[in-house]
């Protein structure tokens, strides 16, 4: 059997090699390391992937979410919803431009912000509310829509996990995660389901103005050569990295699709598991399994998480420790019997290996060691 891997790029890649490897020579050939052709190629291509009118390319996930609130305008002291339960990289950039972070409980069965809780949450002073779309699956948008036009407050949809998933509105309008609010972020790290060779990432928004705005962010608040207008960063997508991007984006479905047969696969060995509760998706979304994500409800999560790494079996705990206890976070506002989903769900979730390169062999000796144990 294959080493089983929790992502397995190596492989990936050599399915893909040749185009790779053209991308990267043209660039070394041409020496456009910076801005060359590529990095609007690939712009214009994931334009038209997501059905959204600007994409903004910058330097990682996390620049992403940085520049999208800058360019809101949002001002010290701001208050910002997220949710409790994440990467840390959501509430990091709130804190760093001194906004205030206001950090809110999610679901129990989609693990993604709860709707009731951002209502709850809602002040004077909230400006925006920045829904992640966990694991691959959107988050309630419509509902978060009506949210922010009653209070007039901007959305910022954190999609460096759902990158293709699709929203389906009740009167059947479909949209693109992240194309749906203000504006919407993305990572193209490695491990993430559209990922480069290094960092990168990407802002969309269906918005010029804000569009033009980021565009001057991104590029140290200068909209003509050397006069700068605004205080800005510096975070670009390098030339080779949408070169990678450029290979990859055309395989992007295919790519969701193989990790939605590898939920399949889990989901009906898992069925009749009465320890096990496998992912379940809200029907206004499709899910791209950016990970697949278990709870394990007999209290053996921990057990089984060393188990399967004594087996050979990589698995991870996304995520540990709830946000509001993270030592950088803490609020004294915070009441814990507002958390009561992410502090139970930090110590019963476990995420197994999820790629697009997973086979039959390897998946029966997950499932059968999982189940084994669990039974
Ligand atoms: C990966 C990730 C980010 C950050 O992306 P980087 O490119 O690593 O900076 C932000 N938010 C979420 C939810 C992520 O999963």
């Amino acid at each position: 059997m294959k080493k089983i891997q929790m992502v397995d790029l190596q492989s990936q890649y050599k399915k893909i090699k040749e185009t790779v490897d053209k991308h990267i020579n043209d660039v070394l050939d041409s020496s456009t390391y910076i801005n060359g052709p590529l990095v609007n190629e690939f712009q214009n291509d994931l334009e038209d992937y997501l059905d959204v009118k600007h994409v903004i390319p910058c330097a990682n996930g996390t620049d992403a979410l940085q520049i999208a609130m800058m360019g809101l305008g949002l001002k010290p002291g701001d208050e910002v919803i997220t949710a409790d339960f994440t990467f840390a990289a959501t509430v990091e950039v709130i804190a760093l431009l001194k906004l205030t972070p206001v950090l809110v409980d999610v679901e129990p069965d989609t693990f993604n912000i709860d709707i009731n809780a951002i209502k709850k949450a809602i002040t004077p002073k909230t400006k925006a509310i920045v829904p992640v779309h966990l694991f691959g699956q959107c988050a309630n948008m419509e509902e978060i829509l009506k949210i922010v036009k009653e209070h007039n407050l901007y959305v910022i949809e954190d999609n460096a996990q759902a990158i293709g998933a699709d929203y389906t509105f009740t009167n059947g309008k479909k949209q693109k995660a992240g194309t749906i609010g203000n504006v919407g972020t993305t990572s193209f790290f490695p491990s993430k389901n559209l990922g480069c060779y290094g960092d990168g990432g990407a802002i969309f928004t269906n918005d010029d103005d804000l569009a033009h705005t980021l565009r001057g962010i991104v590029n140290h608040g200068m909209y003509k050569r050397y006069y700068h207008d605004v205080v800005g960063v510096n975070s670009r997508l390098d030339s080779i990295q949408a070169g990678v991007l450029k290979a990859k984006l055309p395989h992007l479905n295919d790519y969701n699709n193989a990790r939605k047969k590898v939920a399949e696969y889990y989901n009906n060995a898992f069925i009749n598991n009465p320890n096990i509760i496998t992912p379940i998706i809200s029907d206004f979304t499709t899910h791209v399994f950016h990970q697949y994500t278990l709870k394990i409800t007999n209290g053996k999560r921990d057990e089984l998480h060393k188990h399967l790494l004594e087996k050979g079996i990589p698995n991870a705990i996304y995520y540990p420790v709830p946000l509001h206890k993270q030592k950088a976070y803490i609020d004294e506002r915070y009441k814990e019997d507002d958390f009561k989903i992410t502090n139970s769900l930090t110590e019963t979730v476990i995420s197994l290996p999820m790629h697009t390169e997973l086979d039959e062999e390897q998946l029966v000796f997950i499932t059968k060691t999982i189940n084994d144990f669990m039974n």
